[in-house]
């Protein structure tokens, strides 16, 4: 390609066309590549699929220089590269699997400007040899990948990220663009002040995935249910998640068992078998992966048919990037997920006698909570998901199961208003457990210590038993009637629809909590 070599500005897109074979840029892609072309930063929050990768590859092509990316996995380097080779594009990328030989050659190439892109991981970059290095090539732009990891409050957190926040410093003219697949508020919020974002506009395309099924069962019998949603999908393939190895290997074996193709992958597992495995699961059509969360990311296999999670994901935003793994081609595909009430007594449990400090417990209680509020709306799911990341869905999505085979519900309007009300007699500054310790009139040191235990509402919710209240809260917020404030460290606050509740414009509609509804409810007076 003669864009960056020789310094002659390429057209973006002559060089979509002509080098990626694409017609016409899709949706926001071409208004970034402007921007960066054109010397600007830019934040871009595309959800998987969505075409990432041409903000960065075409300018990397119409600017004169390097483009030097940073991505946080080998293996995603790896597939990048290959694919850019193959295009014609000078592509290279510089990591610790590469023998020294190899390494220098591609300093050679680097420094004699003939490569329009190269791949690093974050530590290499900021290693002093290497941007010794840098002070003498020409730079296109830098791309940071995977922005979330720069994020704690995220699931794939790299702290070398936090790194990057100096290229701003180091090179002012040189433009930066960071992407990411998962941006709900507080991630969103990090990567700007983290990567010294401020100025930078950002781009952002709907992070619905129409051509995904949503359904979220309660566990009961896994194994049958497993089977029964895999009876749909004969002959495909798709990934089922579990979050134990053992667990991974104990799901692969018994699905063999059943007469489904099935392999599984984990981290604990030999790189040979591991890499043997992946590749069988690109390559073939009808394979079932069983894996831990250590599979995925980076994987580009368009005609995943499904994704199963027998166990809750650590988060939204993690359950919208693996099942996010599903359908990349657009064809329908299904995410389904078993969970129990098991799954939240445990994680519950692994954060509070997690490590971690208490304001950081609280930010992960609050994810935990969103995420149960997903499971257990009696909404659409589209909808509840989607206003996780901000954006407003009218919901009735008519594509998930909640829409497609209604719930049952209770007039949850009365219990709603008492635990509005308790968020707000006691300042918006609790997160969920205080406010039901209000509500049942508990009265704790803190509460004490506060003076709550003499406020009108202490006590008034006593009726009802604290699981119902957590799924009360968990729905509230799951309705956006609450909104959980991650900087607050997961205080609850009220949204502006809680007012029409207060007022008594809206009825609130809960979902019946299936193990216990029929001792629990009767006593609500709903
Ligand atoms: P992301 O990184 O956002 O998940 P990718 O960059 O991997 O997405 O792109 C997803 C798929 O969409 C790829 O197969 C890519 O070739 C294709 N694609 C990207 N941009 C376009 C476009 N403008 N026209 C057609 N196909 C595109
Ligand atoms: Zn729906």
């Amino acid at each position: 390609v003669d864009g960056s070599a020789d310094g002659r500005i390429a057209e973006p897109r002559e060089v979509l066309r002509r080098v990626f074979g694409h017609d016409a840029f899709r949706g926001e892609q071409e208004a970034v590549v402007e921007q960066i072309v054109r010397g600007g930063d830019a934040v871009v929050l595309f959800p998987t699929g969505a075409g990432k990768s041409m903000c960065y590859q075409v300018p990397a092509l119409c600017r004169p220089g390097t483009a030097i990316v940073v991505s946080p996995l080998i293996a995603l380097m790896r597939d990048q590269v290959e694919a850019l080779r193959q295009a014609g594009v000078a592509a290279a990328s510089m990591n610790s699997s590469m023998s020294e030989e190899e390494r220098s050659a591609v300093w050679r190439d680097l420094v004699d400007g003939r490569l329009d892109l190269l791949y690093v991981t974050p530590e290499r970059l900021v290693t002093e040899g290497f941007r010794r290095t840098l002070s003498n090539v020409r730079i296109a732009l830098f791309a940071i990948d995977e922005a979330h990891c720069v994020s704690a409050w995220g699931h794939d957190f790299r702290p070398e990220y936090r790194d990057l926040a100096r290229l701003a410093v180091d090179y002012p003219d040189v433009p930066r663009i960071a992407l990411t697949a998962t941006a709900d508020a507080t991630t969103r919020a990090d990567i700007v002040e983290r990567l010294a974002l401020d100025d930078a506009p950002v781009f952002m395309t709907s992070f619905d995935r129409p051509n995904i099924r949503y359904a979220i069962v309660e566990r009961d019998n896994p194994k049958k249910q497993l089977l029964a949603f895999l009876e749909n999908h004969k002959g495909e393939s798709g990934i089922v998640y579990c979050l134990s190895r053992r667990k991974v290997e104990e799901t692969a074996e018994w699905l063999n068992g059943e007469g489904i193709y099935a392999l599984p992958y984990h981290a604990g597992m030999d790189a040979a078998v591991k890499a043997k495995n992946q590749d069988a699961f690109l390559k073939e059509e009808d394979l079932c992966l069983v894996a831990t969360v250590a599979f995925g990311m980076g994987i580009d296999k368009p005609d995943v048919r499904f994704v199963a999670h027998l166990d809750l994901p650590s988060s939204v935003e993690a359950y919208y990037q693996e099942t996010g793994r599903a359908g990349r081609d657009g064809q329908p595909s299904e995410a389904w997920m078993a969970y129990g009430l098991q799954d939240v007594v445990q994680r519950r449990r692994m954060i509070d006698e997690g490590g971690s400090e208490e304001m950081i417990k609280r930010v992960e209680r609050g994810k935990l909570d969103a995420l149960l509020g997903i499971c257990e709306t009696a909404d659409c799911r589209r909808a509840a998901i989607l206003r996780h990341f901000g954006e407003d869905h009218p919901g009735g999505c008519g594509n998930c199961d909640t829409c497609l085979s209604p719930v049952e519900t209770w007039d949850g309007t009365e219990a709603a208003t008492q635990f509005l009300a308790a968020v707000y007699r006691t300042g918006e500054r609790y997160g969920s457990g205080y406010v039901i310790d209000v509500l049942m009139g508990k009265a704790s040191e803190k509460v004490q210590r506060a003076g709550h235990d003499k406020m009108p509402v202490f006590g008034v919710g006593k009726a009802v038993d604290q699981r119902t209240w957590q799924s009360v809260a968990r729905q509230l917020v799951s309705a956006n009637l609450l909104t959980i404030d991650h900087e607050a460290f997961g205080a609850l606050q009220l949204a502006e629809s809680a007012r029409a509740v207060f007022r008594g414009e809206r009825r609130v509609v809960l979902r019946k909590d299936r193990a216990r509804r029929s001792t629990q409810f009767r006593r609500t007076g709903a």
